[in-house]
């Protein structure tokens, strides 16, 4: 049954049955879902996804911010059918390695900036997250300071969702479950100039928010402080992209008090800006910063921390195990299709594409078309990565009640119509595959716009 293919219907509905008797999703109203069956994706290329039903989809997601190459990429399949053949696993911690570890590692210090040249591998953006909470606090141990342990980010920063990347995230809806967080995390105000700056210019804005992480420094004592950690560009949190002075301010003040700065690269990292990192496009020099998303382009999980030199020579030459890393740390499957993602990203230009071409363009035509839609407060983005706030009115910058849902009505609508937009409140958020064309971008607006309309159809009835 489940194999038919003639009966596209049936698939549907047994997929859905199976998904909906066992299959616990994340962060999902489970029994809300189950009643209503979930969405069944059956297969992709390039910039489409398409369901079981047979609809064509453009992703503008490239599935959760991930997908950066595109789907169906013979290369990456290659490189995995290939490495799954000769050795599929072999751990690092008996004091072993392999080549897709040591070559990936090269690869990525290849792309990073500054002196950012070593590489510890996790498999998920949480497990670098954890892993730069214990790195950080372990360098100031090592360096005779065990007490400065505090880390400081921002509300609604998205971190990840294991314990550590709950607790350092700014995420009210999750602090709220599974308590009680981490200790020794401490949280200043996002930059989010549209909603959050009243009468501020972005300038001043910036400032303040930047004065908020001295002023955390010193309530705390800049002594037990080990980290600033941030998104360049915060992503999950609805695309919101920082004052242009914010960054430079944040460093001198890390600089001042000797604070550690971590870029939290998971989103921003792998050309999603128009640099190979966020932290180029906006202006940041990080001691260390986590990677994952793009790095394998979601084909496998795979994730990593680049760790500049001061900490890691501090770890090198401290005379001790670092007693910290993952089963799959390195998994050679998903290093060699990593390796095989940034050699394509090399040999098609996709990081000079998406900042003199692609993105340019996806940033304009948004604003063109879709500024001055009666629902669009704001458009803001870089590269190929926009965040879109609908209001109630466009002046007075008033709200939709939270009850009504207008995100996840347009999100629905995008669905129904081809388009997969995600929703963050009220913010309608983009980052499709770097890959996109042209012409696939003009689909994407025209499809927005529509969508759009049909949102402001719904909550005006
Ligand atoms: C997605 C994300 C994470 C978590 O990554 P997972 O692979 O889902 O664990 C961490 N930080 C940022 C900025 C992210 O966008």
């Amino acid at each position: 049954m489940l194999t038919d293919k003639n009966n596209g219907s049936s698939i549907t509905a047994d997929i859905q049955f199976l998904d909906a008797s066992y299959h616990l999703h994340p962060f999902t109203n489970t029994g809300a879902l189950n009643k209503k069956g979930a969405r069944v994706i059956t297969k992709g290329e390039g910039v489409y996804i398409w369901d079981s039903e047979g609809n064509k989809i453009l992703d503008a997601m490239a599935g959760l911010w991930c997908v950066n190459m595109g789907y169906g990429r013979q290369e990456l399949t290659d490189a995995a059918t290939q490495q799954m053949t000769e050795l599929p696993f072999y751990n690092t911690f008996f004091q072993t390695t392999h080549a897709p570890v040591a070559e990936l590692a090269k690869e990525i210090a290849s792309v990073t900036p500054g002196d950012l040249n070593h590489i510890f591998f996790a498999n998920s953006g949480s497990e670098a997250i954890d892993t730069i909470i214990r790195m950080v606090r372990q360098y100031w141990a090592i360096k005779g300071k065990p007490y400065k342990s505090i880390l400081i980010s921002r509300e609604n920063a998205y971190h990840g969702s294991t314990v550590g990347g709950t607790s350092l995230g700014g995420m009210s809806g999750m602090h709220k479950q599974g308590a009680p967080l981490l200790p020794n995390i401490e949280r200043i105000r996002q930059p989010y100039w549209y909603g959050e700056a009243g009468d501020m210019s972005e300038e001043e804005f910036g400032i303040a928010c930047a004065a908020a992480l001295e002023e955390k420094i010193l309530a705390v004592g800049p002594d037990n402080v080990a980290a600033f950690v941030g998104e360049p560009i915060q992503g999950a949190g609805g695309v919101i992209v920082p004052p242009a002075n914010y960054w430079s301010e944040i460093q001198k003040i890390c600089t001042k008090y000797d604070v550690l700065l971590a870029a939290d690269e998971v989103i921003c990292g792998f050309g999603r800006t128009g640099s190979w990192f966020g932290s180029e496009t906006l202006g940041i020099t990080p001691d260390i910063m986590s990677m994952a998303k793009g790095l394998s382009s979601g084909y496998l999980p795979i994730a990593a921390v680049a760790v500049g030199n001061r900490i890691a020579n501090a770890f090198i030459e401290h005379d001790d195990d670092f007693n910290h890393g993952f089963t799959y740390s390195g998994h050679p499957v998903s290093a060699a299709v990593a390796i095989a993602n940034i050699k394509l990203m090399k040999q098609e230009n996709i990081v000079e594409y998406v900042a003199n071409d692609i993105g340019p363009y996806l940033q304009k035509k948004l604003r063109d078309m879709l500024t001055d839609h009666p629902l669009v407060g704001h458009i803001e983005g870089v590269g190929l990565i926009a965040g879109i706030a609908l209001v109630k009115n466009k002046e007075t910058k008033e709200l939709f009640p939270s009850d009504l849902d207008v995100g996840l009505i347009c999100r629905d609508h995008c669905f129904d119509n081809g388009l997969i937009m995600r929703a963050v409140g009220s913010r309608m958020v983009l980052s499709p595959p770097l890959v996109i064309s042209h012409a696939e971008v003009d689909e994407l607006c025209e499809k927005a716009r529509l969508c759009f309309d049909l949102t402001l159809k719904s909550v005006s009835e």
